[in-house]
């Protein structure tokens, strides 16, 4: 499917640098395409696109948020084959989408981007790959939140010889059947494969630290009828994502509300009893903080493959590996011939961070301290001419994050046609703005189970703060974000009169 005809070589400059060439680099570079920019590439370090959707290849892997809703507005596809269609037909969707929106030639595979800094004299961004150096005007960080493995510090696993991988590095190479696997972790991608893998492997022995939520999935398949319906009537389809849309907007309001998120728990709690008959096991499964606090898992055969005969759900702490064994903190060793990590990634702590140098030689790692801060989860005060996709506090916990990658893409052709309009170079928020703006989501958080459900998650960074979710439903994100608001921000061509033009261009 790999278009061969792909140029490789890096210009010394473009208008616009796309770092990663997942969902969200390749929906800016269509929308690019449409409002006629074309001197853009996309720096994508492997050697295929498709971002978490090529990446994360575990068996059972889907997405869990309904097909219809998860893929772009200005794409529908009706043809999605299930409810929650599997990985390899989300990333086929993707390609098909670079495909024939005609943004293959501006990618540049196998070009790890290893750091950005910007050069203030001329207003631009100078960008180290592994495979050159290239300039922008304007650089996107569309390298996604959930992209870099959390690989944990256990002692003796880098020595363990047998097989050890990252759930988001599944090596199909290894054979499971008949192996003694050890899984550590309970979350959104160990509660996909665990009930893929069990029928196989003579043994395993999954570690769960916390418990997850488990609510019903009850995926379908889609009818080859209502599939012909859906692309040969596309406002049939309309009617099925917003029908999606909004009972996915609703689903949001237990995280805001307690007396709502107890009624979904106790949907959860019936779920459990209904899919593990050991009480004992059920009470290993069974969650002590409110349900919403971690990402609420969906699941029809994850809880019934616990009480197969070959499966131990181990809740003591991993103690360390040694070349034949997993030992817990009680001392109990569990033979193992391989080892998968289930473990999650580096969302509030981006590998990049260090290495993006704004104005006065300051990195994103520097001014964050730890504690990711953006306006709007797009753009920050002191880094000129940068964009975050999916950035600071821009994930949810109810949603398609589709939905807010599509505004954020307009928030940044709102910004170029504001540069465009004020005939300015430069563009970055007000650090005002983005104060209030980060005051504001933080005092909305606080009453969310996010922040006060009992748990600890990767919402909230090292700090304790919650920066990964956004508190509200996601029109009101959308309303805010779409459609770009000059006064929040600075351009090098600031004037009175250019406030009023780009407001005009802009609308
Ligand atoms: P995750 O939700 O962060 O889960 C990691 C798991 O590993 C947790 O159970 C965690 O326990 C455990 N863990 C981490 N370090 C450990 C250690 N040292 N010892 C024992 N256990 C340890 O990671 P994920 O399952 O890969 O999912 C990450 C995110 O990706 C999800 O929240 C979701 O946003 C996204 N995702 C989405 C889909 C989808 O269908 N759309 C599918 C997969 C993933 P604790 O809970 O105690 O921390």
């Amino acid at each position: 499917m790999r278009d061969t005809a792909v140029p490789s070589a890096l210009p010394p400059h473009v208008r616009v640098a796309i770092v990663g060439g997942g969902f969200g680099g390749i929906g800016a570079a269509i929308r690019l395409r449409q409002r006629g920019w074309e001197d853009f590439v996309i720096l994508e370090r492997a050697s295929d696109l498709g971002g978490t959707w090529r990446d994360n290849a575990y068996p059972g892997c889907a997405c869990d948020v309904q097909s219809h809703l998860y893929s772009y507005s200005f794409a529908p596809h009706g043809g999605w084959s299930r409810t929650f269609s599997p990985q390899g037909e989300i990333w086929a969707y993707l390609r098909e989408c670079a495909s024939r929106f005609g943004v293959l030639p501006h990618f540049r595979f196998g070009h790890e981007v290893r750091g950005a800094r910007w050069n203030e004299a001329r207003a631009h961004w100078e960008i180290e790959t592994s495979g050159g150096r290239c300039a922008a005007t304007v650089l996107v960080l569309a390298n996604g939140p959930l992209s870099d493995p959390v690989l944990p510090d256990i002692p003796g696993l880098d020595a363990f010889p047998g097989e050890t991988f990252h759930s988001a590095r599944w090596r199909h190479d290894v054979d499971l059947a008949g192996k003694r696997v050890v899984v550590i972790g309970t979350g959104a991608s160990a509660i996909q494969f665990v009930p893929r893998i069990q029928p196989l492997v003579k043994r395993l022995h999954l570690f769960q630290r916390t418990p997850p939520w488990v609510m019903p999935r009850r995926d379908r398949a889609i009818p080859a009828w209502r599939r012909r319906l859906y692309t040969s009537l596309p406002g049939t389809q309309a009617m099925v994502r917003a029908g999606i849309y909004l009972t996915r907007e609703a689903m949001g309001l237990p995280f805001r509300h307690p007396a709502l998120a107890r009624l979904v728990q106790r949907l959860a709690i019936r779920h459990l009893e209904a899919s593990v008959r050991d009480p004992e096991l059920r009470a290993k499964l069974t969650p002590t903080y409110t349900i919403g606090c971690k990402r609420i898992l969906i699941s029809d055969d994850f809880l019934p493959s616990l009480e197969q005969p070959n499966v131990e759900l181990v809740t003591a702490a991993v103690a360390g590996v040694d070349a034949r064994a997993v030992t817990d903190s009680d001392g109990v060793r569990r033979e193992a011939d391989v080892i998968i990590l289930a473990t999650g990634f580096r969302a509030t702590d981006p590998l990049l961070a260090p290495y993006v140098v704004g104005r006065g030689g300051r990195s994103l790692a520097e001014e964050w301290e730890g504690s990711p801060k953006a306006h709007l989860g797009t753009t920050v005060a002191g880094f000129p001419n940068l964009f975050l996709f999916l950035g600071p506090n821009t994930g949810l916990g109810h949603s398609s994050v589709l939905l807010m990658l599509e505004a954020q893409i307009e928030h940044l052709l709102g910004a170029l046609a504001l540069l465009h309009a004020r005939r300015a170079t430069t563009i970055e928020p007000r650090a005002e703005a983005q104060e209030a703006f980060v005051r504001r989501t933080e005092e909305r958080l606080e009453r969310t189970v996010w922040n006060s459900g009992g748990c600890r998650s990767w919402y909230l960074d090292r700090t304790g703060r919650n920066s990964a979710l956004w508190p509200d439903g996601t029109w009101s994100f959308r309303r805010r974000v779409a459609r770009i608001d000059p006064m929040e921000y600075v351009t090098s061509g600031d004037s009175k009169e250019a406030l009023g033009v780009a407001g005009q261009a802009h609308a």
